[in-house]
């Protein structure tokens, strides 16, 4: 499973202080075999790490996330591009709008006619399905049960095995019936055959549809980016349908077809139910993929707000073990200034969990805040000043109660002898928020 895979890639660069030569190499080289396994083309997965690569090693590494989380973005940014960026609607033009669909047998073409005048229906339009699947006489009762089941209208012709004929009349049948779609389901065979072109390439010239797709089994993996790359040089279809997307299907030829054939997904089918028809959104996919809960929308939060001086001053006193007060101080206002801290928190894969009837909000910080802010400035740089009398006061000052200012001294104090180990250690580049 390519989430899983990628995420032990991104473990590579867990625990590492900042993004370098050394480790972005290891992994992006594990994300690309990543990639690989999941049968994405080989040359589309070495142009999309080579990116990874030069990104990751222009960025900064900002405080509040870790390298493995800005590293996940880049791979969501260069996965979403790769799969075409934005989505892309089909053409409905013409009267009768005819909507071609083709593909090999067994791709799922029939189920997703059945499933595109379903959705198409719902949104009030008149559709009319027609079954040139002429070879079959199983096909064609596959779209009338189905046809039956979403209540639209089959047009089909069982007394000859002209495809042409049957598609032509059915749309003089739609213009005498006020349907404003046709969508004409055709045959498959069970691999590329020169009858199959010349069949689908006839029905297209002749029917000038809006919308030609070519619809694919994701399942087959590298073979479905070649039988797309053939069917678009004699078809030249305007988008694709990747079916049977649930299940253990590898997500390699979502990412590679776009490449390949430069032309946009537009549905995917994830089940054989009429319902499990969605529109194609290329980050939605690349999020699916990536699997990791929504770092992405974390690091872009965190992005907008950190201010990247304060985080390398603070970044800095970090190194040389001089973090007080005055700093956590600091960084409080910046985790504040990010927006909602429950919303936050709840963003960190695996947090959520954790802090399961914890409750935490803004005015968790508040009596925090103002125990530091009844201390003094010199007590703030160095908390060890601060004795018996001092703390009663300062809880008096803070409102708060003297187990209150002895359990923060507690935690500022733990959370200084591990900034030390970890400098120790040679992995204190990280800020505060990284360190629990
Ligand atoms: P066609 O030969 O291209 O018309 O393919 P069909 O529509 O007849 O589908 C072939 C088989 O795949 C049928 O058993 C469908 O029920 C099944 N199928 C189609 N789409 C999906 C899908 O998205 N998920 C799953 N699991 N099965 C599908
Ligand atoms: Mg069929």
């Amino acid at each position: 499973n390519l989430s899983v895979k990628l995420e032990r890639a991104f473990k590579t660069l867990k625990g590492q202080g900042s993004i370098t030569e050394v480790n972005v190499a290891t992994t992006v080289k594990e994300i690309r075999k990543a990639l690989i396994d999941a049968d994405v083309n080989y040359k589309v997965a070495k142009e999309v790490t080579d990116t990874i690569r030069q990104k990751a090693l222009g960025q900064q590494v900002l405080v509040s996330v870790s390298p493995g989380q800005l590293l996940t973005k880049i791979v969501d940014e260069e996965l979403t591009s790769l799969m075409g960026g934005e989505k892309v609607d089909i053409d409905i033009k013409g009267d009768p709008a005819v909507i071609l669909i083709s593909g090999l047998q067994g791709s799922g073409k029939t189920t997703f006619s059945g499933k595109l005048a379903n959705m198409l229906k719902k949104q009030n339009r008149q559709v009319l399905l027609t079954a040139c699947d002429v070879y079959r006489p199983a096909a064609i009762e596959q779209l009338k049960v189905l046809g039956e089941q979403i209540d639209v209208e089959v047009y089909a012709e069982t007394d000859h095995r002209d495809p042409l004929k049957i598609a032509k009349n059915a749309l003089a049948h739609a213009k005498a019936h006020n349907k404003k779609i046709v969508i004409v389901d055709t045959a498959g065979r069970l691999a590329v055959d020169e009858e199959m072109m010349q069949e689908i390439t006839l029905l297209k010239e002749h029917l000038n549809p809006s919308e030609t797709l070519f619809v694919v089994d994701s399942m087959t993996g590298q073979d479905a980016v070649n039988t797309a790359k053939t069917f678009n040089e004699r078809l030249n279809f305007d988008g694709v349908v990747l079916t049977k997307l649930d299940g253990d299907t590898r997500g390699g030829a979502a990412l590679s077809i776009k490449t390949v054939v430069n032309k946009p997904i537009k549905f995917i089918s994830t089940g054989e139910k009429m319902e499990a028809i969605d529109i194609f959104h290329p980050d939605r996919m690349a999020r699916r993929i990536l699997g990791m809960g929504d770092v992405v929308s974390l690091v872009e939060k965190a992005q907008q707000t950190f201010d990247e001086e304060e985080a390398k001053r603070l970044n800095k006193k970090i190194r040389k073990n001089q973090f007080n007060f005055n700093d956590f101080l600091s960084q409080l206002e910046q985790i504040k200034k990010m927006g909602n801290i429950k919303d936050l928190v709840g963003m960190l894969p695996g947090m959520n969990k954790a802090l399961k009837g914890i409750d935490i909000d803004d005015d968790s910080f508040r009596p925090i805040e103002a125990i530091i802010k009844s201390m003094t400035v010199k007590e703030r740089e160095n908390p060890d000043l601060i004795n018996g009398s001092r703390r009663k006061r300062i809880a008096n000052g803070s409102g708060t109660s003297i187990q209150q200012v002895n359990n923060l001294l507690k935690q500022f104090g733990d959370m200084r002898k591990l900034m030390k180990t970890m400098n120790k250690m040679g992995g204190g580049k990280r800020g505060l928020a990284n360190l629990n």
